[in-house]
């Protein structure tokens, strides 16, 4: 296991101690994930290129003896308490996930007995590598660790999808959950939601590295319009069935489908689905010879097509992409994740990773007065669990 990783969890432990006077039974992590390629590509059934981060949420978990259920989170200092069976409403959004979580897992499988948890991370949060599906994907494999429940993990992925859709109302596709049960150190994935399947290439980057810029505008995706896009892209789907019988679903469409959406906002939304899948088929292709200015090329293609196809991103997102491209030593640079704020992914020369950060940081400074954070992750394996 990563230093850093035992580390943390030996705090979140240490916490736990403290406030339940016990030491935890059980330990569940899970990572946030970054994006190389394929963005709103889960919920449209196409493909993307997924890797776990170093950044975790870890749940240290004791069973009870009675039907208490008691959660503390650490980032947040707070607590929420209550009694398996009874009409509990969550306020905070930590305990919408947490109340969520438990609640589609207990739906399945019948709870018995409480527990006290507490619940500890370092995945920035809504940032665009995705806290909230670590956070559902740790406490999920914490659930099933703690009632020995017979379920695989793509089950499991699916019941954390639910959360979201469920009690946050994001109708958010497999992504990130996916992404942070099944990422193994050192690979990508190129994950096919159609099939719900993956295939784990080889990342070595040679003398480049992938470098996140945080724009730090906060994207809220319960409040973005995601849901919208989730709507156009079906309703477009729709239409094309009812006119072309050969397409059953999004994987059929081709380009030549484009002309049978009359809605011309519709037909940019799909015109980005079909040439972002094969971007990242042709990421892949580019990774694997090692063609790393090819994959640059991929990557600020993939933002122009969510910029001005898929409309997603922000002025923010704009600046540092076109900022990142005035370096020399950047072979490419796009939007990651949902979108309408997060960060940047850029693909930089690993000799000149040091003056890419003084660039972006001094620019967004002059531009916006805001403080970038800017990451080089590390690619670490999916979640985990263990008794203590
Ligand atoms: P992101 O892009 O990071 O997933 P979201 O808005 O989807 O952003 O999810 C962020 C939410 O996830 C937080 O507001 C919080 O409710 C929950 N969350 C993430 N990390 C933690 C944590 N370590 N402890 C408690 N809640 C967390
Ligand atoms: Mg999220």
């Amino acid at each position: 296991m990563i230093t850093d990783l035992k580390k943390y969890i030996e705090s979140t432990s240490n916490y736990f101690q403290e406030k339940f006077s016990a030491t935890p039974t059980l330990v569940a992590y899970a990572p946030g994930r970054i994006n190389i390629i394929g963005e709103h590509t889960d919920y449209n059934l196409g493909l993307s290129m997924p890797s776990a981060i170093n950044r975790w949420v870890i749940v240290c978990l004791r069973p009870r003896p009675d039907q208490l259920i008691s959660i503390i989170s650490q980032n947040y200092h707070d607590k929420m308490e209550y009694t398996i069976g009874e009409a509990y409403v969550p306020s905070h959004s930590w305990q919408k996930y947490t109340y969520g979580s438990i609640t589609i897992f207990g739906n399945q499988f019948k709870l018995d007995k409480g527990f006290d948890a507490v619940i500890w991370g370092n995945v920035p949060i809504g940032s665009g590598v995705s806290s909230s599906a670590a956070m559902e994907v740790a406490l999920m494999n914490a659930l099933r660790a703690a009632y020995t429940a017979d379920i695989d993990d793509l089950a499991l992925v699916k019941l954390c999808q639910r959360v979201e859709h469920e009690y946050l109302k994001v109708n958010s596709g497999l992504l990130d959950q996916y992404a942070s049960q099944f990422s193994r150190e050192g690979k990508l994935m190129i994950l096919d939601f159609n099939q719900l399947s993956s295939e784990y290439v080889e990342a070595d980057m040679k003398d480049w590295a992938w470098i996140l810029t945080d724009s730090k505008v906060k994207r809220e995706l319960a409040g973005s319009k995601y849901s919208e896009r989730v709507q156009e892209t079906a309703n477009a789907l729709e239409e094309i069935k009812s006119k072309n019988p050969n397409v059953q679903g999004f994987r059929d469409i081709t380009a030549a489908d484009l002309e049978l959406v009359t809605d011309p906002v519709q037909q940019k939304r799909i015109r980005h689905l079909i040439l972002e899948n094969q971007r990242v088929l042709d990421a892949a292709e580019a990774l694997r010879q090692m063609n790393f200015e090819e994959l640059g090329k991929l990557l600020t293609a993939s933002h122009v097509s969510l910029r001005d196809d898929y409309e997603v991103s922000c002025p923010e997102l704009d600046f540092l992409v076109d900022t990142a491209l005035q370096l020399p030593y950047c072979a490419g640079s796009r939007m990651m994740g949902g979108g309408f704020g997060g960060c940047t992914i850029s693909l930089v020369r690993k000799d000149s990773v040091q003056k890419f950060n003084t660039f972006m940081t001094e620019e967004y400074i002059r531009e916006y007065d805001i403080i970038t954070e800017i990451n080089n992750y590390q690619l670490v394996d999916g979640a985990g669990s263990y008794t203590c």
